[in-house]
Order: C-alpha cells, then sequence, then structure tokens
C-alpha cells in the first residue's frame, strides 16, 4: 500500500477518497485501525531543526579570540622551552572550549524542551465520537474538526465546508485568504489551486470544516519540501546584544591593557616573553567572554522553571520584557473567570423567568413547554460544540464553554441532543465571531420546512428581530417600548454578573429565501454564571503592589464586565471605571491613550479595538502584556509588547503569535511570568556586576603592581586558573538564585535603562578597586614575610580567589544584606565548595601544585585568606548598611 492511499485526493469526490481511505466520516476510525496505521505510517511529525550537532558546537568553541590567545600562549612557552607551561596552557584552552560547549549544549537543550512543550491539539472523530488528540499521533484516515485559528494539522481532504477559508502563506507565499470547498477541483492543479485541500502548514482563517486526513509527517506537501514548520531563526535578545557589544569593546580595552603591561613590565627589567604570556593572560582573564553564553543558558533554565508554572515562554526576549511590563490587559472570560460556564437562568420573551437551581424544573413537562423547549432547542442547534460519553462513562463535553453549557443545560431538562440535532439536519452555518457577537444557523424541519437560529449578544440579536414570541403560539410585533424592556430584563441580569446570550428564532418556507441577517423572532434570554477564578483577585493586588495596571478588555456587556471587576476589585477599593467600545469611536490616538490610562475595563470590544488599545498605551510609553485566544486576536498579540495566549482555550494562530503561552489560561501565571522575568534580569546583572569587578580586580592587581615597580604578582598560568576557578560556579550560582522577597513590590524596571548606567559602572569600578587593593595588601605582607618568590605568588592566588569568593556574596544583591536568605541559596554554597576545593588542589595535589608553582599555605598564611574573604563582606556591607540609612 502507497503512503497515500488515494492517488490525487484533490481531484477526487470526498467520498471516494474516504472510501478507499477505509472510513466513514460519520464515525471516523476504530482504535484497531489506528493502531495498524500508527505502525505502518508512524507519528506525525517532522523532524524540525535538526538540533545543531555536538561536534559543530564543539569546534566552534575554537573559532574564538580568547581560544587564538591562549593558542599563542601556549607556541611561546613552548618555543621559550617551557613544555609543562606550553602544555598546562593547553589544557586551559581545552577546558575553556569545553565549559563554552557545556553551556551552549545545556542551552539548546532547554530551549528545544520548551520547544517540544509548544504541541498542537486536534480536534479528531475516532470511534463514533469527538476528542482531542495531540496532533503528533494522527494518522491517515483520520477525521478531523477545524475551526478558524486551528492549524492543519496534516494534509487532508474536506469532506464538509462552511464558509471555509484558509491562510496559506507558509506554504504558498500567497498573503490573501483562500477559499474552500469540498469540489473537487483538475486533477493538474497546482497545490495552491487544490481548493478541496487542506495542507500541513496552513490555518483556518474563517468558517468550519471536517476533513479526512490523506498523508501525514514528511509525506505531506510540506514534509516533502522539507521545509520546517516555524523553525525560529537564532534568538538574540536587547540585553544578550548589550552584552556582546560590551564584549566586543571590552576586547579592545583589555588588549590595550595588555600590551601596556607587557611593554611596563619589560621595561621594569622583566623577561619579554614572560611578559608576553603575562599580557595574554590578563587578557584571557579579563574578557567576559563566558557571558552571552551564560546568558542564554540563563534565560533558557529560567524559562523552563517559568514553563513548569504554566508559563510556556516562546521568544527569549520575552524574559525580558516581561520584567518592564506596566499594563496588562486582560480579557475577561477564562482568565480572570473560570470559564466554566453554568447556566443559571432563561427569561423567555412572555416574561417568565426560570431559574433552573431554585426551581428544579420537572422536565418531561417543561419540554411540554413550547417556549422553553424552543429557546433550549435553539441553543442546541445552533451551537458548534458535542458532548459525548468518553472511556469512563463521563459525559464530556466539547467546544466553548459558552456553548457547552447549553448542551449541558439541555441534557438537565432531558432533552435528547443527538437526536434533536438529527431530526433538524443543518444546512448552513455563519460561526461566532467575537465581531459579529452572534451566530446563525439555518436548518431542515422534520415537516420539510426551513428554521433559521440566530443566537448572540442581546443588543445584537434584539436588533435581528421583528417580532416576539408573547406567548407560545402567536408572536407579535417587536415594538421600541418591547424591545427597551428586554433589554433591561438582559442588563438586570447582568448586574448579577450573569453572562447573557439571547436567542432568536425564524421559521422559513420550503421555498422562502433564505435572508439570515433578520426578520427573527426573539424567543428570550439565557443567563450563565461564569465564577471568578480562585486566586485572580490576590493576583490583581500583587500586580498593583508591583506596579502594574491590570486593564479588563472583555466583549462581554458593561454590567457584566462591572460586576465581575468589583468583585475581583480591579482597582483595589477605588471606584471602577468601565468604558464602552461606543465611547472610543471618533477618539484619536492621543484621547485614547488618555481614556485607556484610566479605565479599568473596556466593554464590547471587538478585536480591532482590542489592537488600538494597545498601541494607544504604548504610544503613551506603557509596556504592554495583552491576553488573546481567537483568531482575531492575532494582530493585538503581535503588536503587544508581550503577547500571551491561552493554552488551553486558545487557538493555534494565537498561540503562534504571542510571546508568552499560558499553559492553564489562569491570570495568577501571568504575574508569576512578570515576577520570573524580574528575577531572572535581576540575577543577570548581578553576575555581570560580579564578572566585571573582579575581572577589573585582577586587571588592577597586575598593572598596580608593575606600575609601582613590584615583581609580578601572578604567574601567566596562575592567572588562567583564577579565571578558570571563579568564573563559571559562582556565575551560575547568582544566576539560579531565588527571587528576592521585594522583586514584586518594586515597580517595572524602565526599558530605557541601560544595562550599563552610570550606577552600575561606578559600582563595578569601586568594588572591583576593592578586591584589587585587599589583594595587593596581601601580596604586600607576603613579600615583606617571604620575599619574592613561590611564597609570594601563591598568597597573592589565595587572596585574589579569595576575595572573589566574599565578592561572590555580596552580589546577591545590590540593597540587601550578603546574609538574607542565604540558608536557602544551595548553589551559591555548592559554587563555594567548588572553589574552596580546586583551590586546595591547587596546594595538595602535586602534580597540579607543580604545575601552578604553588607551596603549602601556613598558618598565618590562612589568616591572611580568610581576611581577604571577609574583608570585601565586611565593607560592603557597611556601604550597603549606609545607603540603607540614607533612604530612610
Ligand atoms: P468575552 O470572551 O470577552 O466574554 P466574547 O467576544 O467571547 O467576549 O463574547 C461577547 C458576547 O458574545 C458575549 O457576551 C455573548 O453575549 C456573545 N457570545 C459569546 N459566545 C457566543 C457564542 N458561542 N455564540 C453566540 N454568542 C456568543
Ligand atoms: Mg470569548
Amino acid at each position: 500500500m502507497s503512503a497515500s492511499f488515494v492517488a490525487h485526493p484533490h481531484s477526487t469526490e470526498a467520498s471516494r477518497v474516504a472510501q478507499s481511505l477505509g472510513v466513514n466520516p460519520q464515525q471516523g476510525l476504530s482504535d484497531a485501525e489506528i493502531t495498524a496505521r500508527v505502525e505502518q505510517y508512524g507519528a506525525n511529525i517532522i523532524q524540525t531543526a535538526h538540533s545543531r550537532s555536538a561536534w559543530r558546537l564543539l569546534l566552534n568553541q575554537f573559532a574564538s579570540l580568547i581560544i587564538a590567545l591562549l593558542g599563542f600562549a601556549a607556541l611561546v612557552s613552548w618555543l621559550t622551552g617551557d613544555r609543562v607551561e606550553s602544555a598546562a596552557i593547553l589544557v586551559v584552552l581545552v577546558v575553556n572550549a569545553l565549559v563554552g560547549f557545556a553551556t551552549e549544549w545545556q542551552a539548546n537543550r532547554a530551549l528545544d524542551a520548551l520547544r517540544r512543550q509548544a504541541k498542537t491539539i486536534a480536534r479528531v472523530r475516532r470511534n463514533g465520537h469527538e476528542s482531542e488528540v495531540d496532533a503528533g499521533d494522527l494518522v491517515p484516515g483520520d477525521i478531523v474538526i477545524l475551526n478558524p485559528g486551528d492549524r492543519v494539522p496534516a494534509d487532508a481532504r474536506i469532506v464538509e465546508a462552511i464558509n471555509l477559508r484558509t491562510e496559506e502563506s507558509a506554504l504558498t507565499g500567497e498573503s490573501t485568504t483562500v477559499e474552500k470547498s469540498v469540489e473537487p477541483v483538475a486533477t493538474d492543479a497546482l497545490l495552491a489551486e487544490r481548493t478541496s485541500m487542506l495542507y500541513l502548514g496552513t490555518s483556518i482563517a474563517a468558517g468550519r470544516t471536517v476533513a479526512v486526513i490523506t498523508a501525514t509527517g514528511t509525506n505531506t506537501e510540506l514534509g516533502k519540501i522539507g521545509k520546517l514548520v516555524a523553525a525560529s531563526p537564532e534568538e538574540t535578545t536587547p540585553l544578550k546584544r548589550k552584552l556582546e557589544e560590551l564584549g566586543r569593546r571590552l576586547v579592545y580595552l583589555v588588549l590595550a591593557i595588555g600590551a601596556i603591561v607587557m611593554v611596563a613590565g619589560w621595561l621594569r627589567g622583566n623577561d619579554f616573553w614572560l611578559m608576553v604570556e603575562v599580557g595574554i593572560s590578563l587578557a584571557v582573564a579579563a574578557v567576559p567572554e563566558g557571558l552571552p553564553a551564560v546568558t542564554t543558558l540563563v534565560l533558557a533554565i529560567g524559562m523552563l522553571r517559568m514553563a513548569r508554572e504554566h508559563a510556556l515562554v516562546r521568544r527569549l526576549h520575552a524574559v525580558e520584557t516581561l520584567g518592564s511590563t506596566t499594563v496588562i490587559c486582560t480579557d475577561k472570560t477564562g482568565t480572570l473567570t473560570e470559564n466554566r460556564m453554568t447556566v443559571r437562568e432563561y427569561r423567555l420573551a412572555d416574561g417568565r423567568v426560570i431559574k433552573l437551581e431554585e426551581q428544579p424544573v420537572s422536565l418531561p413537562a417543561s419540554l411540554n413547554d413550547q417556549l422553553l423547549l424552543r429557546a433550549v432547542r435553539a441553543g442546541v442547534l445552533c451551537n458548534e460544540a458535542s458532548l459525548n460519553t468518553d472511556e469512563s462513562g463521563e459525559r464530556r463535553a466539547i467546544g466553548d464553554p459558552t456553548e457547552t453549557a447549553l448542551l449541558t443545560v439541555a441534557e438537565k431538562l432531558e432533552m435528547n441532543v443527538t437526536q434533536e440535532r438529527s431530526s433538524y439536519p443543518k444546512l448552513a452555518e455563519h460561526p461566532f465571531d467575537s465581531a459579529t457577537r452572534r451566530m446563525i444557523t439555518l436548518h431542515q424541519t422534520p415537516n420539510g420546512n426551513k428554521l433559521a437560529l440566530l443566537k448572540g449578544a442581546p443588543s445584537t440579536v434584539l436588533a435581528a428581530c421583528s417580532r416576539f414570541a408573547a406567548s407560545a403560539l402567536e408572536p407579535q410585533p417587536l415594538d421600541d417600548e418591547t424591545r427597551k424592556r428586554f433589554l433591561s430584563a438582559n442588563e438586570s441580569m447582568a448586574t448579577e454578573a450573569l453572562r447573557v446570550l439571547a436567542l432568536a428564532e425564524k421559521q422559513i418556507a420550503k421555498d422562502g429565501a433564505e435572508v439570515l441577517e433578520e426578520g427573527y423572532t426573539f424567543l428570550g434570554f439565557v443567563g450563565m454564571i461564569d465564577p471568578p477564578r480562585h486566586q485572580v483577585a490576590e493576583s490583581i493586588a500583587l500586580a498593583r503592589a508591583a506596579g502594574i495596571r491590570v486593564v479588563m478588555l472583555t466583549g462581554d456587556q458593561v454590567s457584566t464586565a462591572h460586576a465581575i471587576a468589583r468583585e475581583l476589585r480591579l482597582n483595589g477599593d477605588g471606584e471602577i471605571h468601565v468604558l464602552h467600545a461606543r465611547d472610543l469611536e471618533d477618539t484619536d490616538h492621543a484621547q485614547l491613550a488618555g481614556l485607556a490610562q484610566k479605565a479599568h475595563v473596556f466593554a464590547r470590544v471587538s478585536p480591532e479595538d482590542k489592537l488600538r488599545i494597545v498601541e494607544a498605551l504604548q504610544q503613551a510609553g506603557e509596556i504592554v502584556a495583552v491576553t488573546g485566544d481567537g483568531v482575531n486576536d492575532a494582530p493585538a498579540l503581535k503588536r503587544a509588547d508581550i503577547g500571551v495566549a491561552m493554552g488551553l482555550r486558545g487557538t493555534e494562530t494565537a498561540k503562534e503569535a504571542a510571546a508568552v503561552v499560558l499553559t492553564d489560561d489562569n491570570f495568577a501565571t501571568i504575574l508569576r511570568a512578570v515576577e520570573g522575568g524580574r528575577t531572572i534580569y535581576s540575577n543577570i546583572v548581578k553576575f555581570v556586576q560580579m564578572l566585571l569587578s573582579e575581572n577589573l580586580a585582577e586587571v588592577f592587581v597586575i598593572f598596580t603592581a608593575i606600575l609601582i615597580g613590584w615583581p609580578l604578582p601572578l604567574l601567566p598560568l596562575q592567572i588562567l586558573w583564577v579565571n578558570l576557578v571563579t568564573d563559571v560556579f559562582p556565575a551560575l550560582a547568582l544566576a539560579l538564585e531565588q527571587s528576592e522577597p521585594d522583586v514584586m513590590q518594586r515597580g517595572p524596571r524602565s526599558p530605557k535603562e541601560s544595562l550599563l548606567s552610570r550606577s552600575f559602572l561606578g559600582l563595578v569600578l569601586w568594588q572591583g578597586a576593592l578586591l584589587g587593593a585587599i589583594t595587593l595588601a596581601s601580596y604586600y605582607w607576603a613579600l615583606n614575610t617571604y620575599g619574592d618568590g613561590k611564597h609570594a605568588h601563591t598568597i597573592a592566588l589565595f587572596s585574589l580567589v579569595g576575595v572573589q569568593v566574599g565578592h561572590l556574596f555580596n552580589c546577591r544583591s545590590r540593597t540587601r544584606s550578603a546574609f538574607a536568605g542565604l540558608l536557602h541559596a544551595p548553589f551559591i554554597w555548592m559554587a563555594v565548595a567548588t572553589v574552596v576545593v580546586l583551590q586546595f588542589f591547587a596546594v595538595y595535589l602535586a602534580p597540579l601544585a607543580r604545575v601552578l608553582g604553588t607551596v603549602e599555605l601556613t598558618k598565618d598564611d590562612l589568616v591572611v585568606v580568610a581576611i581577604s574573604i571577609l574583608l570585601p563582606i565586611v565593607l560592603v556591607e557597611l556601604v550597603k548598611l549606609g545607603a540603607r540609612l540614607a533612604r530612610k
């Protein structure tokens, strides 16, 4: 059997295609068939981005300036006859490359792991009912159901299509959407002209379709051309760019200093070739070459942590931007609320109010109630959701919760949903769209006539009604006064925080014109509750403390939105300012920005309004995070500084446009992500501060000693050793620190604030000088005690490592004490232990001691080393204390 059962599915009738694929589109495949096909065709995946080969990555490490310098130093010592030193430098060179390799490798692995979590779910019909499966598990013959915003999960032949349009730019480069239908096309039609087919890599722009999978994985058109699905280019972030830039600039500076040291040392009477090596070692030690790689690793690890907390960050740069977010524009349904809709009441057009939990409506009787029956039926038929029984015998609804609620209530009222749907087969459909706020379907009735059904937002539906069901039998004309009465009934439901939908129907004679836009008979309202999510109120308070404003953007009406906003204390104890989308018409950007900066709730907004609000806020200088789920939300999600898509309820299109996906759809998660973003950023700044000040100290020690004419404090290999021992582990330890307790009590970091601000450079300078001075003092003591030679070098080496160990504690916070939270800082202790053990090896491991030229330490020496560790802590603590007191 060939990979594709049908040679030309696009030019073959849909029923024939399904037949050759051995599937009945109404039933779908059975489990046995699926198992057999999985075996035959494998998983529905295309290998994305062949993860860069390990060898490549390793080789890349050798293409750096540092390595070139070290190679040159090794050559110099070889030529000057020092074979041991030459070999040792080569070892340093290899270790350097390995560390770089390990960092990048880990970062890539973490990023891959994140990518794998972003998988696609497909709605399928199998074993006679609908369910959701991982798109990777699809097989040829599977029947998939696709709605706007869904990604096409494999190549498929359309079996049913309603107003279907797809977006195929990824495959064909065509930017406009393409109309699709079930009609076969010519056999020789080009890919872009095969309107009866759906292809992997494209997405549904509008309408709804049922299709049968014809090819999966590498057999798809996309798979055949070997294009990668959404392979994102190598990502960089503003911070990483700044660090790379800094690195480039430092290289020149450091090379210049190296050269000066070389010449000055030589003029002072040191051996020329020794000074060449010192210059090189100093340059190697001072260039923060690992910064970009460590930064990527840290971002990636931070992203993994956040993913565990349900915030999947899809773009590296988002981690940084999250920390500067000043406004979160959030939708209501499902993000602030549970999106677990439950129908509470029907308010029928004849004036009756049926509260479901108060009067346990006895059903057989109520189904005789013609008007209620018609309203419930309208909710069931004008509905895209489906209900079925899963393996455990539990009733499960699939689809939009607003719609599943209508099915659930119908079943509770003992209506047979399946039977009702087959007695009124669907002829046509305008799916719900948050821009039109309504859904229309057309059905065949058992007596051969047609029935149009309309459900949607109250004002929209009432505007399309010309009559109302005053009693079960005779509809009456809907005059303005009655319409007003209905709207105020709606209003009173909404102030109770109910989500309100209106229902209407229209009988059409067998050969009557199918006008679906107007002339309906109003049946009544259905009100559902959607309780606020657990934790959201606290998160909103948290956001306010963190200087972030929360604005609700909802398609729902003013009163419902207001009621929920009040419950969630969106403005703390203050008054809640609600705007209607109407108020935004005829405003220019500046006015809109003014409004947006004051309002807490925008009701009845369309996706376009959302985009305008986001743009206006951005123009007013805000850093905006915006949530979204629908296809239409993609522009706003892309435009926002941080687009946040809903992982459970969101469409694939929205997820692809977003920078962050919430895998639990929960508002509280956004705040955890902000906290994560702030923590990661400040940790990166901390290790940059540490590395720069320590590198500066190293340069300072050598440079000063030579200037004042002392013997060289450290030999080239010793400099390289310090660099190896004190850079990587301490930097990683800082990067992995927990959030400082007050991260969410500060305001957002200004995005304009540059990393290398004056105050930051000042900090690096004085701390670097401090560390260097302590080391020089120790060396001076050693010179006086032991004279120039191995012992004095050993003291300088230990003192230099010692001050860096101390400084690691200092860098944990710029304001808080080094001791705060130290018991919960396992990585710091691990890093310190590593440095200490390695440092002991440097004297007590004989071969290493010989290469490094160190001697064992005396008791006095140990005191000096202890002072070297403690003094920086004491001094920096005093400065912090002073600053804290000064602020009070
Ligand atoms: P939100 O998700 O912010 O509550 P929506 O755009 O989803 O806003 O809904 C706006 C209004 O449209 C709702 O208040 C409701 O009256 C109506 N509505 C929502 N979902 C549906 C649907 N599936 N069919 C018909 N009308 C709907
Ligand atoms: Mg919605």
